[in-house]
């Protein structure tokens, strides 16, 4: 009988509770500092079709980062290994919004992952979509199989009013032919991609793929299993920007986190888990989220390094 992880994840969403008191949320986006910090849900997904809850799994919340990971891989699917021209695969060491290195690396951001990388994807999705943001969400609910998910509009307008940082990385990476559409237009259409909501419950089955060498259950190729391996492999060496060998340390899973407190994690060739917590430590990551999919690794002894 397949496991029944319901009774763990009770009794890590009880632990995780206690650590919503710590770090703060995002506020730079004025529409996330409005929501409420003490909130936690966790979610697994198996490969054989179980999902199982704890907390507020179903609540929708900002998924932010989270969505460069499904952008990603719709861009993978359009244009193959033709993106790794124009975006790298090296963990930045740097926070998520930096543009730093850019200007060394002539425009070429380290990793999908950072924002700056996210920007060029969106790019791409720019020439081959009228409304890239509706090519994500229709991708996502493509995953799901359902049409629930939707775009915050209030979050998208309230980030794109803020979003000079990225418009600085946006226009410096133009200045070096690395974008190529009109900077507004992959602005706009990134901060409506990173304003998707979804729950834990969803975004744990979205990605499920990812767990299973690139097809959903219900049979659907996403990406040729290649491909599946190296998204993870992005994901564990860049889905957590600077935090993120600390966490292949303390987790030892492939991972996404947002700035909107979600973190998905894959445990290939079995489940994918999501947690979400609003409030933030300073590398820009989820504390309660991270604590409870540490102590979920620790007590199933998932890990890509090795059973316990
Ligand atoms: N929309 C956010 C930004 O561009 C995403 C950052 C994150 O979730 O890490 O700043």
């Amino acid at each position: 009988m397949a496991d029944d992880f319901s009774p763990l994840l009770a009794q890590i969403a009880e632990a995780a509770i206690c650590l919503t008191d710590s770090g703060d949320v995002a506020d730079y986006i004025p529409a996330l500092a409005r929501v409420a910090p003490q909130q936690f849900g966790i979610a697994v997904a198996t490969v054989d079709g179980a999902v199982f809850r704890a907390g507020q799994a179903d609540q929708a919340f900002s998924i932010q980062s989270i969505s460069k990971l499904f952008a990603l891989t719709l861009a993978l699917q359009r244009e193959g290994d033709a993106l790794w021209q124009r975006v790298g695969r090296e963990p930045s060491g740097t926070p998520f919004n930096s543009l730093v290195l850019l200007e060394r690396e002539r425009g070429i951001p380290r990793n999908p992952f950072v924002n700056a990388g996210a920007l060029v994807i969106t790019d791409v999705l720019c020439r081959r979509y009228l409304q890239p943001e509706r090519a994500v969400l229709e991708f996502v609910h493509r995953l799901l199989g359902r049409t629930t998910v939707a775009i915050d509009t209030e979050v998208a307008r309230s980030e794109r009013l803020h979003s000079d940082r990225n418009a600085a990385i946006a226009h410096f990476m133009r200045s070096f032919g690395n974008l190529q559409g009109e900077v507004a237009a992959v602005l706009d259409a990134y901060c409506a991609q990173c304003a998707i909501a979804m729950s834990c419950a969803e975004l744990a089955q979205a990605a499920l793929f990812l767990a299973a060498d690139g097809r959903q259950p219900s049979g659907v190729r996403v990406l040729d299993p290649l491909d599946a391996r190296r998204v993870n492999a992005l994901m564990l060496t860049c889905g957590a920007y600077d935090a993120a060998g600390d966490f292949a340390f303390r987790i030892g899973l492939p991972t996404k986190t947002g700035v909107g407190g979600g973190i998905l994690a894959i445990v290939p060739g079995r489940m994918s888990i999501c947690a979400w917590s609003p409030r933030l430590d300073a590398t820009g990551n989820s504390i309660a989220a991270a604590a409870a999919i540490e102590q979920f690794a620790a007590a199933t002894g998932v890990s890509v390094f090795g059973g316990l």
